[in-house]
């Protein structure tokens, strides 16, 4: 990776994560569209839940920023909010295989979570999603600048 001379450390690591952020970002969004957002849950739905979760339509939405995914059982209908493109794949994953699960269960009982606990990264992605809310709040926190 090419380098701007002259730059502290800090301001090098930042750049250099700002770098691999976006550039992890343009391959996710390269990878998954709405076709292979649908293989891939298909493939999920066959490596954890022996193919019984067979959603009709899997498709991102832009219009979604509250939750991350959300699932209609009665339509078979299974949809992804945009702003999960550009995150680590297993979290993608995590939250197909969530909806994919609400095929199976609805609500977020201990049944639910079970078929959840066969995808080894579940808590890892539930710790990252966690991480992105907190992060999102943090400019609207007063500012501990000081005190
Ligand atoms: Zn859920």
């Amino acid at each position: 990776m090419l380098i701007p001379a002259r730059m502290s450390e800090a301001e090098e690591q930042r750049w250099v994560t700002v770098m691999l952020d976006k550039l992890a970002a343009q391959e996710s969004r390269r990878k998954l569209g709405d076709t292979e957002l649908a293989e891939r849950a298909e493939r999920l739905s066959v490596q954890y839940f022996d193919g019984r979760a067979r959603p009709e339509s899997v498709r991102w939405v832009t219009n979604q920023n509250t939750r991350w995914g959300s699932c209609t059982p009665s339509e078979g209908s299974i949809r992804l909010s945009h702003r999960l493109q550009g995150m680590p794949e297993y979290v993608v994953d995590y939250v197909l295989l969530h909806e994919l699960a609400h095929l199976l269960v609805p609500g977020h009982g201990p049944r639910f979570w079970r078929l959840l606990e066969a995808y080894p990264r579940t808590e890892r992605a539930r710790g990252y999603l966690e991480g992105v809310v907190a992060a999102d709040r943090l400019p609207y926190l007063p500012a501990a600048r000081g005190e």
